[in-house]
Parts: C-alpha cells; structure tokens; sequence
C-alpha cells in the first residue's frame, strides 16, 4: 500500500454525510456551492473534484452492469444508480447538475454542451407530430428558429403571446392553441416562457400563465428561460414554472470563456429529457463542467456586483442629455410591468438596453469610442459588453417584427461586469461626449 492509498474503512478516511442543514437551519446556495455533491475521500481526499477525463466506468461485477444498464434503459423505474458511460452521465456533470439544482430549489437537473442543445433536446423530449407549442415572444433568436423551421417539418406549429401579456390575453391564447392542436390532431406539448424579454426586459407574468394553464386544465410543462436573470435573481419554479432553463454562458459561467446549458425541475419532467439526452448525446464535458463548479462558487458575489454596478450606471445614464430612455427592470415605467417585477424578482439584473437621441449612425459613435467596454454580442461575463440589436444580434428579424418587438436602431444593448463602477461611468461619459 502505498502513502496516498486511502483505507476507506479507517474512520478519518470514511465518507462524512453530506450536509445541508445546520440546527434546523438550512444551509444558503452560497455555502453549498464549495463542497455539496463531492467527496474528497472518494477521490484521494482531493480537496476540489478532479477532472474525470474517462469515457466509460468499470462495473464492480456483471450483475451491477445489467442492473445499471436497467435503470439507463428504463427497464427498472428509479435511472441508474451508478455511472455508466460518458455520454449518459460522468462525476463532474453529476456534482454540476447537483450544484444546479440548489441554486433553483429543483429536485433534479440535467447539463448540456450549450443553452441551445439544451433547449433542443427538451422541446425535441415532449413535442411530437401535430402538436402545439405555446411561446411568449421575443424569444432567444435560434429557440424561436428552432420553434418556427425545424420542429414546423414535423407537423408541430406554435402560437405566441407578448411577454407583457395579461391574464386574458394569457387564456385567450390558450383556448387558440388547445384549438389549433385539436385541428391537427395532436396536443399543446409545452407552455415555452423567456423573462425578460431580449432586448426589451419585457416580463411574463409567470404566476398567471400557470393559473391559465391549470385553469384550461392542459397538463404539458411551463419551461422558462431564466438566463438573464437566474439563478440570483428569478427563481420561477417559486412562481409556478416547471422547468427553468439556462444558458449557462451567460451569467452562471460569468467569465465569457465557455458555452454551455441546463435545465432544471421535478424528476418527472427530467425523465424524459434525459432520456433523449442519453440517446442524443449533448450533456456537458468533463472540462466545462468543472469550468462551472469554479464559477458557481463566486456567481452570488459576481451578479451582486454585477447588479450594483448597473445600478449605479443606469443612475447615471438616466440623466444624460443624449440619452433617450432606459430599458432597465431597475426603472420599470410601466405599473403592470412593475407589479410582476415586485412578484417575481429579487433584483433588476446587468443586462439593459440603452437608447439614444438618434439612430444607427449615434449608437456606431458610441459603441467605437468605447475603452473599458467591449463590443461584443452575449452577457453576464465579468467584463462589460456593448452591442446594437438591430444590426447584430436581431439582423434576421424581419423589419416589422423588430418594430413590434421595439429594437429600434437606436437602441443599444449593454451587459454591465464587475470593473470598477466609476471607471466605468467615465468610460459611458467620454463615448456619449463622441456621439
Ligand atoms: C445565449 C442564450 C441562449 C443560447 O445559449 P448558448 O449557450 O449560446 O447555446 C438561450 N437563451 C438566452 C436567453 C440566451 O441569452
């Protein structure tokens, strides 16, 4: 036996329980994002979790290899009860899914190689042929494409409602889709949600949209993309979503240096989605897993500064002559808009839109005098990004669907990071000077 060989039977090298509680007292996600779902002992008493760069898992004896392959299969209810193979599952996405799940109060969730294969496989995991999908809109460019032209070649259609739509106009679409499905011959398959909206931070009233779900007695999951503001600061499976959906390259990796996804929910709506991730693949590597346990052991104090930061930003911008107006949840104008914002939200994000006196022409001088801030599409990084919708991001929306959606071509679309709040300040004052 070599030193470093650990005898697990020896009490000091024994498994310790996994804690969660202290004195009746349940521990906060911050507390739990250094050590739940990881075990040192297991791993030579490795503080942190290796990188398991393993394709395949050893099975202790035949009879567990059937037994496990039964629960992959389905053959015995309850999933596999050990590893497998990679592309099912592996340790690392195992504690990430783990750590995920605190963040969102959900009992299970399932990590993917990008927000969007993420959203793929969990409309491909409940659509089938001749159903309907109900979406608020806009939604993220490529979930609406993925909606509208690959699931539109397998008999699914969609109806769609404003994200600042009201209860009627909740029951109203609704009653269209039940119809619409009818009509085809299928069912409504999913109640598809994105709060806020891009670029507009228009909010869906998720409570509502479940009451008109359970009233029209529709018994398909309401998903949501959570990605502008979870997991900090919206955490709709409180409002009644549910399954939460992330990009987790946005705010939960937070360093702009990897793509990935999530979803999250009770078991039963996971099941299904991991099965077809089983078959499919698409569940994160091994690398950008423990990519993300790093990041998630900070993202509470990153969005915390984050948010600060655009607070203070947005104070200032408010009153700059050049500038028009603000989309930022921090100063919702709307009464509506505020009240769901009361209900659902516990802070306004970094991420709004910024609009100027002028158009196109404006918004390319302040975007080209920008030092600190760096001209890029995504969000949630550490470091602040400047980008224009109308030009980039939504280029391939039609020119009356951007009026409708309000990305006007003066509109400018800033994710605050966590530099310095007046450097910052001075950086937007000197651009807006060059316009
Ligand atoms: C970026 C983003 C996605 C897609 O995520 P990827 O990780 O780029 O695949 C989906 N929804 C929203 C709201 C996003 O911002």
């Amino acid at each position: 036996m070599s030193d470093h060989d650990i005898d697990p039977t020896s009490p000091r090298m024994a498994p310790k329980p996994e804690v969660t509680k202290i004195g009746g007292r349940e521990l906060k996600p911050s507390t739990l994002m250094m050590g739940h779902g990881f075990d040192p002992v297991l791993s030579e008493g490795s503080l942190k979790p290796p990188i398991f760069l393993t394709s395949t898992f050893a099975f202790p004896s035949a009879a567990d290899g059937k037994r496990h392959f039964e629960g992959i299969t389905g053959k015995r209810p309850g999933g596999s009860d050990g590893l497998v193979y990679s592309r099912f599952n592996a340790p690392n996405q195992e504690i990430l899914e783990d750590r995920l799940s605190v963040w969102d109060g959900a009992e299970d969730a399932l990590s993917f190689s990008s927000g969007m294969t993420a959203i793929c496989v969990l409309m491909l995991a409940y659509a089938n042929q001749n159903d309907v999908i109900v979406h608020s809109g806009p939604l993220y460019a490529a979930s609406e494409g993925f909606v509208a032209k690959v699931l539109a070649r397998f008999g699914i259609t969609y109806v769609d409602f404003p994200a600042g739509a009201t209860r009627e106009d909740i029951d109203a679409v609704l009653s269209k889709a039940k119809d619409q499905a009818k009509s085809q011959g299928g069912n409504v398959c999913m109640v598809y949600l994105e709060s806020p909206g891009n670029p507009t931070n228009a909010l869906v009233d998720v409570e509502a949209v479940r009451a008109a779900v359970d009233e029209a007695g529709l018994e398909c999951p309401i998903a949501i993309d959570n990605t502008f503001l979870g997991p900090l600061w919206q955490r709709p499976l409180d409002q009644g979503a549910d399954i939460v959906v992330y990009s987790l390259t946005k705010y939960v990796g937070g360093h702009s240096d990897l793509v990935a996804g999530s979803i999250a929910g009770a078991k039963k709506w996971m099941d299904p989605v991991r099965m077809l991730r089983n078959t499919m693949g698409g569940i994160c590597d091994p690398n950008t897993a423990w990519m993300l346990l790093r990041s998630l052991e900070t993202v509470e104090l990153r969005m915390q500064r984050a948010g600060d930061n655009a607070a203070r930003v947005c104070d200032y911008l408010a009153k700059h002559p050049k500038v028009e107006g603000l989309g930022y949840l921090g100063m919702i104008k709307d009464a509506r808009q505020q009240d769901i914002y009361d209900r659902h939200c516990k802070g306004a994000g970094s991420t709004f839109s910024l609009l100027l006196k002028g158009g196109e022409a404006e918004c390319f001088r302040f975007l080209d005098s920008l030092k600190i801030a760096k001209l890029a599409v995504s969000l949630g990084g550490t470091e602040t990004l400047a980008s224009h919708p109308a030009s980039m991001t939504h280029l391939s929306v039609a020119e009356g669907r951007r009026a409708e959606l309000g990305i006007s071509d003066n509109l400018v679309r800033i994710s605050i990071g966590i530099e310095d709040p007046d450097d910052l300040i001075a950086d937007f004052e000197q651009a807006l000077e060059a316009v």
